[in-house]
């Protein structure tokens, strides 16, 4: 059976996060992007809500909830502002293969704190030289009695900055690649971790990236997740789960930018008649439409298989490669409905546009979700 009604309790959850959305997020969504400042107040507020912690079994203190009702209340936070959003889901990418790999001891440790009292985490994969291939990572982490000590640097970490706890990768013998990395859980108030200024970047300008060094840290061997070798394993299953919930969150995006250029196209007048008269526009918000749609049904197919068990890396990669498009489609379009007005900062749709650009290139780049489909298509088949 394929059913698409929602519980009562799974629209509760939706209604809530919308409310925040419209109430907490986009008020001030155009200011923090323009300062390029970190909305730490909200990142409380969300942390009071639960929803930087819905994976987190009750027990521990979070949410208890499933992958699909995560994505659901993702969407609605992304509406209001997609970096805000990031910050926001980022703990979940990190505290997820805690969740799912963690010993009792780790999550007792680690998740129950977090729910506990306000905290934000990092998942810290990516490095100056290694992003799309992470097999080749440089941070080594070197066995040293009951310890791992821990070196290098990693790139682009979302609340690199605000961050209670790092989720880090790194490799235990650079010439073993994937099968010598290990994961592991670092406090930030461990010594001789810092981290660097925020990146100034194009958009998603209220979310706070850092890069964040790691200089002769002493890491308990109890705070190793899963085995060794097992580390890059469990980094990519925790990227199949968050990937729709990313997917979901260009939706709410590109909604977003839907909306708005709909409200436009009713009002501008040109030719004596509002534009949303001319089939031209009227062909392009249509198209805003089944893109959304798509990529929703797309994120929900991905997060439902998740929800029950199943392996849905290809279906999490096509989710992610189809909503990053569309987001970056349909708000190039909703400037393009704006026409001149769309290009300058009066109006919120060139934000959107900024906004949209890094879905394409962060949690697997639009051409490494390719990489995942055609594999996964192709089998073993090697290029001639
Ligand atoms: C705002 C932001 C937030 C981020 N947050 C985090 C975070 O919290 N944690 C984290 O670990 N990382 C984070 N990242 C890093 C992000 O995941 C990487 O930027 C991404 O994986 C791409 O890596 P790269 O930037 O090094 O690009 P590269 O890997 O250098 O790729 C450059 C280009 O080459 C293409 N390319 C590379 N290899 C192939 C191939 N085999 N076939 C075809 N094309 C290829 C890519 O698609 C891309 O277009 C963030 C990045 C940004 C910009």
């Amino acid at each position: 059976m394929i059913g698409f009604e929602l519980t009562s309790v799974q629209k509760d959850l939706q209604n809530r996060a919308s409310q925040f959305s419209k109430e907490v997020i986009s008020p001030v969504a155009a200011k923090h992007d323009h300062d390029g400042t970190f909305p730490l107040e909200i990142m409380k507020k969300a942390h009071a809500q639960g929803f930087l912690t819905p994976l987190v079994p009750k027990e521990f203190g979070g949410g208890g909830l499933g992958i699909l009702d995560t994505c659901l209340l993702s969407e609605e936070l992304a509406a209001g502002d997609m970096g805000i959003f990031v910050s926001i889901f980022v703990s979940t990418l990190a505290l997820y293969p805690i969740i799912k790999y963690g010993t009792e001891d780790q999550k007792t440790g680690f998740l129950k704190p977090f729910c506990q009292k306000f905290s934000l985490a990092s998942y810290c994969l990516s490095e100056y030289h290694v992003g799309s291939d992470p097999a080749s990572m440089e941070t080594t982490a070197r066995a040293e009695g009951d310890y791992y000590v821990l070196n290098g640097t990693k790139m682009w970490i979302t609340n690199g900055g605000y961050a209670d706890l790092y989720l880090v990768f790194a490799t235990t013998d650079p010439q073993k690649k994937h099968k010598g990395i290990i994961s592991l859980i670092v406090p930030a108030g461990f010594q001789g971790v810092r981290h660097g200024k925020p990146i100034d970047k194009m958009g998603q300008r209220a979310s706070n990236t850092t890069a964040v060094t790691f200089r002769d840290v002493r890491v308990p061997r109890e705070n190793l997740l899963a085995g060794e070798g097992e580390g890059f394993k469990k980094a990519m299953v925790a990227l199949d789960i968050t990937r729709p919930m990313i997917a979901i969150g260009a939706v709410g995006l590109a909604r977003t930018a839907m909306e708005l250029a709909t409200q436009y196209a009713r009002t501008r007048i040109q030719f004596g008649v509002p534009i949303a008269g001319h089939q031209a526009v009227q062909f392009m918000l249509a198209d805003m439409a089944i893109g959304i749609d798509a990529a929703r049904l797309l994120a929900w197919r991905a997060a439902s298989l998740a929800d029950q068990g199943l392996r849905n890396s290809r279906e999490a990669a096509i989710a992610k490669a189809l909503a990053a498009d569309v987001a970056m489609r349909v708000t190039t379009d909703a400037v393009q409905i704006y026409g001149g007005m769309g290009y300058t900062k009066w109006h919120p749709v060139e934000k959107l546009m900024r906004d949209a650009k890094v879905i394409q290139i962060y949690e697997g780049s639009a051409q490494i979700m390719r990489k995942v489909i055609s594999k996964d298509l192709l089998g073993g088949t090697k290029a001639p």
